[in-house]
């Protein structure tokens, strides 16, 4: 293979996609674990999980571009070896694939809940296909939900439960929701929309263990509290599959170390998306972006790269979360901010923040306002330029 891609979802199937449309002549191979064509994921706390879609609905491309393009996809195999001076990986079943460059795209994985009972029936994680399939099925039995991790996820999963009428109890370790990534204005509007309609959100409560009740699991909080529910969702993020990478000899740190042009620290091996820690000059330091955004543009620049254009991946980044009627998007990255000034009101629905350091824009947050985000994105490139 001249190009050979471990994982095969956003990231890979945007790197194959952009070779191809860039003229890239030489054989493309995509192995990913598991069973379906590339697909997009963040449906499967949204749209997908309430209307109980099919995986086809989810395909970022249909079976026929793959063909088409000629992109081989072995699927429903890990790649478990890899050697980088004999430029060889080896499949799960034996197979042995060789190459001329090899990319990562082997994206995170969600974190377990390492607690007692966390391995109990009806504790459910949220990543892939095959986990909604397992989830849904759970979910439609259930009255009553708990779900560990005020993050995104987590709450996109607990408005879909509200709209279907269940009882949704939701434990945060942290003193608010969604910290890791936007301020407290925002998570404070969003923890009371959340209790509004009926969540019982419940701050700065860690979970101690999970025990089998007559009828459920008990959610035991380390603060004395007993939860009684049907279904436990883990929803306290994600870690980087960045363990391949590392046996393989590659320096990895909570990610794969890449340069600005998505290269790994070995000549001909790249890594991007998820799994991929890049240095960036516009936030000055590395980030490991868990993205869709970051997914496809810094596999543009992995294209770009291996057929020996060199594009500075360095980018704005941006995400975007559904709850309930609530758009919210985010343009950049609040960390290391000084200042966070509202724009609107929150008892409209409609505002947002703008977020400084140093006097200079690094972060909006708008919540149903398309304007507010998109002139902010604006704003923050120019903002936080780097000079080159
Ligand atoms: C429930 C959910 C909701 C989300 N919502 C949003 C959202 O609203 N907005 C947004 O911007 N982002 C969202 N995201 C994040 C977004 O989906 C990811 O950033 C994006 O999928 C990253 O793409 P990737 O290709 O790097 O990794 P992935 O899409 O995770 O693909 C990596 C693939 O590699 C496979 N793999 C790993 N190791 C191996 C191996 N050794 N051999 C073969 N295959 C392997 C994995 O199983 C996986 O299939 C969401 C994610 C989830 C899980």
């Amino acid at each position: 293979m001249d190009v050979l891609i471990i994982g095969a979802g956003q990231a890979a199937a945007q790197l194959a996609a952009s070779l191809r449309q860039d003229g890239f002549a030489g054989s493309i191979c995509i192995v990913g674990d598991e069973r379906y064509l590339p697909y997009q994921r963040p449906p499967l706390s949204k749209k997908f999980l309430h209307e109980r879609g099919t995986p086809e609905s989810l395909l970022l491309r249909p079976a026929s571009f793959w063909r088409d393009h000629e992109v081989s996809l072995v699927l429903g195999v890990a790649a478990a070896k890899v050697d980088l001076r004999q430029q060889r990986v080896g499949l799960q079943d034996g197979r042995e694939l060789e190459y001329g460059t090899l990319v990562f795209a082997t994206g995170t994985r969600a974190r377990t809940l390492p607690l007692p009972g966390s391995d109990l029936a009806n504790v459910f994680f949220l990543r892939k296909i095959e986990d909604v399939r397992q989830l849904r099925p759970a979910l439609d039995a259930a009255g009553r939900i708990g779900i560990v991790g005020g993050g995104y996820i987590g709450l996109e999963v607990a408005a879909v439960m509200r709209g279907e009428g269940r009882a949704v109890t939701a434990l945060e370790a942290q003193a608010r929701v969604m910290a890791r990534v936007t301020g407290e204005q925002v998570s404070a509007f969003f923890a009371h929309m959340h209790r509004q309609r009926g969540v019982d959100i419940r701050l700065g409560v860690q979970l101690a263990a999970i025990e089998k009740e007559t009828n459920g699991l008990l959610l035991r909080a380390s603060n004395g509290e007993d939860i009684s529910v049907d279904v436990i969702l883990g929803a306290t993020g994600a870690r980087a599959n960045d363990e391949l990478a590392r046996s393989a000899g590659l320096a990895c740190d909570d990610g794969i170390l890449v340069d600005e042009f998505a290269a790994a620290s070995a000549p001909g091996v790249y890594a991007v998306g998820d799994c991929a820690r890049f240095p960036s000059r516009r936030y000055g330091r590395r980030l490991r972006l868990e993205c869709v955004q970051n997914a496809i543009d810094q596999a543009k620049a992995a294209a770009a790269a291996i057929r020996g254009e060199r594009e500075v991946y360095d980018p704005v980044p941006w995400f975007w979360s559904y709850q309930y009627e609530l758009k919210f998007q985010i343009a950049g990255i609040i960390d290391g901010h000084d200042a966070a000034e509202l724009i609107g009101d929150p008892a409209t629905a409609q505002f947002s923040v703008d977020y400084r350091r140093g006097g200079r824009l690094i972060a909006v947050d708008a919540v149903n306002n398309a304007r507010a985000y998109m002139m902010g994105r604006r704003r923050i490139a120019q903002e936080t330029a780097v000079p080159s």
